[in-house]
């Protein structure tokens, strides 16, 4: 009788604190609220970590920019989702973990101790190939100064714009902001450097094919190359020219926050390896989803569906761990279907090695995301 008791205690006494707003979480963050609805289990010390009590959905953020939505469209409100699961909000940035003596330490200062630990901070930009430059560098992330350094460079438009990454992220934005510029009858240049690798690389070729000649459409100048800033000044690195660009927006793809680094966690190249529960390999009390993750599966990404799809097994993990009970795995699917928007209402989809191009495909990701976005009204 005694024993169940402790158990219980420590069970209730539990400090559960969930680090970023990042997909996964926001899942973590509704299973929570609907235990706590449905009273399955008892009250827990529960905490949030977010530098922003909103989170922005990235896959409707280029829609933002070309116009086609209000920023309140895509913003989901955090602070409300842990008020809803009983968890006390924290509005600040992780700066250290020590996970073997699982303490946190925030840029306020404060530390913080846990008993489990839920990560879903995503990625960074990649700058370290830009410092010292004297064009105007746009990061894509944190969201949060890209929004607040674009809506200052559409108030004062520069001559010309260079949009950094082959990615998706990078066709997406470059098109959203081609199309933001038709709109305003703004004269900027647009060009798009696209890597070594080309643009859209990971895409089928007749994909890549479509997106080449729809952004020369737009008045886009591709650049088959990779930027980086030399004597300060912002160099194409094959051909040797200066890249002519006021602005420079960063969509390079994802880097490893550097916070981890020291955290003594096991990482892959500066992201935590997880195993099919998405478990830390090191740390078993620790679970990670999203970008922030490493995963040695076949078919897993570094993109946001899988971080979505993540999220559903995070959360019942997460409380398996708690009541300890057993795990669940996350299989992540074969394919995915992509669909990139094109800055005015149209979009490519790709699936497996089949692509089109259709402007109701642009409405079928405008539903998807909407009904995304619903899903956490
Ligand atoms: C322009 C663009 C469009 C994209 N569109 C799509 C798309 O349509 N479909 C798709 O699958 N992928 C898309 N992606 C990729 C997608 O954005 C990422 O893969 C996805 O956001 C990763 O999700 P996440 O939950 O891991 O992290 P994020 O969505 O980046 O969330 C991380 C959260 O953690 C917080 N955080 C960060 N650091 C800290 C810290 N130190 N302490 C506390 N909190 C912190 C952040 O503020 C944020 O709230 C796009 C990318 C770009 C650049």
């Amino acid at each position: 009788m005694s024993i169940s008791f402790s158990l219980l205690v420590e069970i209730k006494m539990a400090r559960i604190v969930l680090l970023g707003a990042g997909h996964a979480q926001l899942y973590v963050l509704k299973h929570f609220a609907e235990c706590r609805n449905k009273k399955l289990f008892n009250e827990h010390d529960f905490t949030l970590i977010s530098p922003s009590s909103v989170q922005y959905y990235s896959g409707m953020l280029p829609g933002v920019i070309a116009g086609h939505y209000a920023l309140g469209d895509c913003q989901i409100d955090v602070s409300v989702w842990a008020e809803r699961a009983g968890a006390v909000f924290i509005q600040d940035t992780v700066i250290h973990l020590d996970a073997d003596n699982k303490c946190i330490q925030m840029l306020s200062g404060i530390a913080l101790h846990y008993d489990f630990l839920s990560i879903c901070t995503g990625s960074e930009t990649d700058l370290s190939d830009f410092n010292g430059g004297s064009s105007v560098l746009i990061p894509f992330k944190p969201i949060e100064s890209f929004l607040h350094s674009w809506s200052r460079c559409i108030a004062s438009p520069p001559k010309s714009i260079a949009v950094l990454g082959g990615g998706a992220g990078g066709f997406e934005l470059v098109c959203a902001i081609q199309a933001c510029l038709q709109q305003h009858s703004i004269e900027t240049q647009v060009k798009w450097v696209v890597g070594n690798r080309g643009l859209l690389s990971d895409f089928p070729k007749g994909l890549q094919k479509k997106a080449a000649s729809l952004v020369s459409r737009l008045n886009i100048q591709i650049i088959q190359d990779r930027a980086t800033v030399k004597q300060n000044k912002p160099l194409l690195n094959k051909s040797g020219h200066v890249l002519d660009a006021e602005v420079i927006v960063v969509a390079t793809g994802p880097s490893s926050p550097k916070w981890l680094q020291c955290s003594g966690l096991q990482l892959s190249s500066g992201y935590i390896v997880v195993d099919e529960y998405h478990r830390s390999l090191s740390h078993s009390s620790i679970v990670a989803a999203g970008d922030v993750c490493h995963r040695n599966a076949a078919h897993w990404k570094r993109s946001g569906v899988y971080a979505v799809r993540a999220g559903p097994y995070l959360a019942k993990n997460l409380e398996a761990m708690l009541l300890n009970q057993s795990l669940q795995p996350y299989l992540p699917q074969k394919r995915a279907l992509y669909l990139l928007s094109c800055g005015r209402k149209g979009a490519l989809a790709s699936w497996g090695r089949g692509y089109w191009h259709a402007s109701w495909l642009w409405k079928l990701k405008s539903w998807i995301d909407r009904a995304y976005i619903r899903s956490f009204r």
